[in-house]
């Protein structure tokens, strides 16, 4: 939109973050159906990496859309426009030496791709958080599908809107039979993995 832009240059590097953080950032990109479970576990691990000293920051759908994207609704485009701003947000926090963990439904492949474009390369890690439409209805915990499937809301992914699973997610949680626990654990290993690879 402008022309006048003169990007300042950093003196601190990656290197000096990490002696301060004591690891990498990265951004860990949660994506499911509503109801899959991406906030319970997204909550779950920033607490686990938080009591283990980790710097870990989470991004939350509700919240997220209270502020920064009050001005988006739930379109192909807006939804777009909200992964987007996502994206750019959790790029600027694994920058900065956080473990960004990103909770949304994040529906449409092109534009999680973007994100992962968008994230310093290597730093991205998208996890899908896979649970039958079947099981997800059930739980329902904000009763969002009854509202749905009762027409009451329109554009609800699984329902009246797609959801396009990851063709190669770095790791898949099946969380109809996986405990919270168990997720968090097999999260916490590739971070162990990918964090450890970035520092040699
Ligand atoms: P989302 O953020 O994907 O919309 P939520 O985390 O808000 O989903 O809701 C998921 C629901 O499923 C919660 O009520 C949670 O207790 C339940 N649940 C059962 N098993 C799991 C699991 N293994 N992982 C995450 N959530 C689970």
């Amino acid at each position: 939109m402008s022309e006048n832009i003169f990007p300042t240059r950093t003196n601190v590097d990656a290197e000096q973050r990490i002696r301060r953080t004591g690891h990498p950032g990265c951004v860990i990109w949660l994506t499911g159906l509503s109801a899959s479970g991406k906030s319970t576990i997204a909550t779950a691990l920033e607490q686990y990496l938080c009591d283990r000293g980790k710097m870990a920051y989470m991004l939350d759908g509700d919240n997220v859309r209270g502020g920064l994207c009050s001005d988006l609704g739930f379109s192909p485009e807006h939804r777009r426009e909200n992964i987007r701003r996502i994206g750019e947000i959790a790029k600027l926090f694994a920058d900065a030496g956080l473990i960004c963990i990103t909770a949304f439904i994040s529906p449409y492949r092109s534009d999680r791709e973007l994100a992962h474009s968008t994230v310093s390369p290597g730093k991205f890690l998208e996890v899908y958080v896979n649970a039958p439409l079947q099981v997800c209805e059930q739980r329902d915990p904000k009763g969002l599908y009854a509202k749905a499937r009762a027409g009451k809301l329109k554009e609800f992914t699984g329902v009246s809107a797609p959801y396009e699973p990851p063709l190669k997610a770095d790791l898949e949680l099946h969380t109809d039979t996986m405990s919270v626990a168990e997720c968090v654990a097999q999260i916490s290993a590739m971070l162990e993995r990918v964090l450890t690879e970035k520092r040699h």
